[in-house]
């Protein structure tokens, strides 16, 4: 079993997040939590490579319209479709625009939890509803409602795997094995090794 250390998580700074001057603000946000940072680029999409990204997970189009019906249920409004897959694919549409609209920020982070915790910090898909605290929380406003209105995405700054199995497929639909890099920082040891005294009072 390889060491819960060696976890990796795939993170991009949508268009609006490199428009909104967040770049910074939101790698400090992993990287303050002990995460390292191991591949990082920077390019404009193509229309395929979202399209094909979205789509790794054949159950996302029917996930994702199904959040989105529930969340307009929960404030008692009535959702645009009813049908799950019908608003999956509006969303992929959608997403190919929004994704493609300008230069993203690729980024892996590896470290105990990553996909987890770096789910955690970043918040719930809708920024509206996403908690104090976290990115999609604090930085941006947008909601399922102004999406819908304006028939576009719902802008909210960052795309991270949902779960490691995620993970694994989105890691190589971005970067190559070559372009992630294999490194170590000091701090790991106080975060990971066994024996922390170890090297401390000599
Ligand atoms: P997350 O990015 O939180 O994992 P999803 O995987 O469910 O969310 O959806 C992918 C992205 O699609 C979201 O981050 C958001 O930008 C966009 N999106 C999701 N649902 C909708 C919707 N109903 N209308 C417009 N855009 C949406
Ligand atoms: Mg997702």
């Amino acid at each position: 079993m390889p060491h819960p250390k060696t976890e990796r998580t795939l993170v991009v700074v949508k268009p609006d997040g490199i428009q909104r001057a967040l770049i910074g603000e939101i790698m400090k946000r992993y990287e303050r939590i002990g995460l390292k940072l191991v591949a990082l680029k920077m390019f404009v999409p193509t229309e395929k490579m979202i399209e094909d990204h979205y789509l790794l997970d054949p159950q996302w189009k029917k996930n994702v319209g199904e959040k989105a019906i529930a969340s307009y249920e929960k404030k008692g409004e009535t959702p645009p479709s009813s049908d799950p897959t019908e608003v999956g694919n509006l969303v992929v549409e959608r997403l190919k625009k929004y994704m493609t609209s300008g230069p993203v920020i690729a980024m892996v982070w590896e470290g105990a939890h990553a996909v987890e915790l770096v789910r955690k910090i970043t918040g719930g898909t809708e920024p509206r509803s996403a908690s104090v605290g976290t990115i999609r929380g604090d930085f941006v406003l947008d909601s399922y409602q102004m999406a819908d209105t304006a028939d576009r995405a719902i802008r909210n700054l960052i795309h991270a795997s949902g779960s490691t199995a995620d993970a694994i497929k989105e890691i190589p639909h971005w970067f190559s094995e070559g372009e992630i890099v294999k490194y170590n920082v000091p701090h790991e040891a106080t975060l990971y090794d066994v024996d922390i005294m170890k090297g401390i009072l000599g």
